[in-house]
């Protein structure tokens, strides 16, 4: 609490200050204390060191511009220039092994992405798909298990979606029939590199709904920060998440959080709920729990009439 305490006083001033550069150094040389991430240091750590890795080697070399024909030897020749541009020194023992790695990733990103088309999704990966899940078909992301009747509709069968008439508001799954549906998703977006449906490492079946907010995000930063607020009948408002915090949450959690409990999502769906109920839906305020063990179930379940209707986006964050 010391620590926290210390850098609440340093770093509060910087939200009416953020256009001062001085404030800006001052808090780059400022110990961010663990408290501040809750229990989700990894996470807002990791993620944030995606985003950081991304720019820095965007910055040597844009591989958008790359050329089609574009060899290693060409990719290796330009990682160096942009590095000597970039300001970093040839002298240094460390630059040959920096030079090296920037190429390899850059060089196997661009591999990736040229002259790639899309696999089609065909009836036999489907059924292979659906027999490796040995008849427990759920979503990779959230665990939801699949209907029998969508379990019909992927394998290009007779069958109908019955949408629920009521949605969880925090997560609102089933507002459309593709909610429900089984979709393969590619763990690494295809449009990011990664591999396609002959890398079954990078595939697996999703929901709609996870797969269509999951999008082609990575880091939780991703997705707008903003926050939105739904219209609750008996609570009245409350604090929603973007939609792609929950999916990052899920993705990452293999079992409900509450102490003692040891419902895994090879058993059942996950969810998110508040930590603290009446702070905001930021990802530091969510954790990841089982049916059994969301606070408040009975008003988790709205009408999914007029849901889109009660739902406010882009309400500001404080900095
Ligand atoms: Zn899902
Ligand atoms: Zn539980």
């Amino acid at each position: 609490m010391e620590l926290l305490s210390a850098y609440l006083k340093k770093a509060i001033p910087g939200v009416n200050d953020a256009w001062n550069k001085g404030m800006v150094a001052d808090l780059a040389l400022t110990i961010t204390p663990e408290l501040i991430f809750f229990d989700k240091q990894s996470l807002l750590k990791g993620d944030m060191t995606f985003v950081w890795l991304s720019w820095f080697i965007e910055s040597i070399y844009d591989y958008n511009l790359a050329p089609d024909n574009i060899v290693y030897a060409d990719v290796f020749s330009l990682v160096r220039r942009g590095l000597l541009k970039s300001g970093l020194s040839e002298d240094s023992e460390h630059f040959v092994v920096i030079w090296k790695n920037v190429s390899k990733v850059i060089y196997t990103f661009i591999c990736r992405m040229q002259g790639r088309k899309r696999q089609s999704v065909t009836k036999t990966l489907k059924e292979d798909l659906v027999s490796l899940a040995q008849n427990d078909l759920k979503c990779w992301i959230c665990g939801y298990r699949f209907s029998h009747d969508s379990i019909q509709l992927f394998l290009n069968q007779p069958g109908s979606i019955q949408l629920p008439s009521l949605v969880d508001y925090l997560s609102p799954r089933g507002l459309v029939e593709r909610d429900l549906k089984i979709e393969v998703e590619h763990k690494q977006p295809f449009s990011s590199g990664g591999g396609d449906l002959d890398d079954l490492d990078n595939i697996d079946l999703s929901c709609g709904y996870c797969n269509r907010h999951k999008w082609k995000f990575l880091s939780i930063y991703d997705a707008n920060r903003s926050l939105r607020s739904f219209s609750h009948s008996r609570l009245g408002l409350v604090s929603v998440p973007q939609p792609y915090w929950v999916i990052r949450l899920l993705a990452l959690a293999d079992r409900c959080t509450e102490a003692g409990c040891t419902v895994t999502k090879n058993k059942q769906q996950l969810y998110v709920d508040f930590i603290n109920d009446i702070g905001s839906a930021a990802p530091t305020n969510l954790k990841v729990v089982c049916r059994k063990h969301l606070r408040n179930s009975g008003d988790r379940f709205v009408s999914a009439v007029n849901f889109k209707d009660r739902t406010k986006k882009g309400r500001r964050s404080l900095l």
